[in-house]
């Protein structure tokens, strides 16, 4: 399983096994180590599978877009999933902001509540 890629999705492998023709392999400009992704990653930013740090894939010479054989339906289909992505994406931001105000003020109150406790004694 861990070596799946899971539904055609763009994933950097941990390790190089088996790099096919049509792979790109570069290094992370982060931590170095060897990447290697299906080809159709070109472009896209990923996730280094060692230092976790976002990479861009680069795009190998010559090559066309063309080259990434997904037709124009397709390519539209990523296009919505990727936007629909982002806008989940914000949501969470701003749920996670939310969420970060209210455990500021938790701990404000309680850092009183310690304050005033300790003042008792
Ligand atoms: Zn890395």
């Amino acid at each position: 399983m861990a070596d799946d890629i899971q539904n055609n999705q763009v994933a950097a492998e941990a390790e190089p096994v088996e790099i096919r023709d049509t792979d790109i392999s570069f290094d992370c400009p982060n931590c170095g180590k060897q990447l290697v992704i299906d080809y159709r990653g070109a472009g896209l930013e990923i996730e280094c599978s060692f230092c976790g740090s976002h990479v861009l894939v680069p795009i190998p010479d010559g090559m066309q877009l063309a080259d990434l054989d997904l037709d124009p339906g397709e390519i539209l289909k990523q296009l919505f999933a990727t936007r629909r992505n982002y806008q989940k994406a914000e949501l969470e931001i701003q749920r996670l902001r939310t969420r970060l105000i209210q455990l500021q003020e938790t701990l404000s109150v309680m850092q009183e509540a310690i304050a005033e406790g300790l003042g008792e004694h």
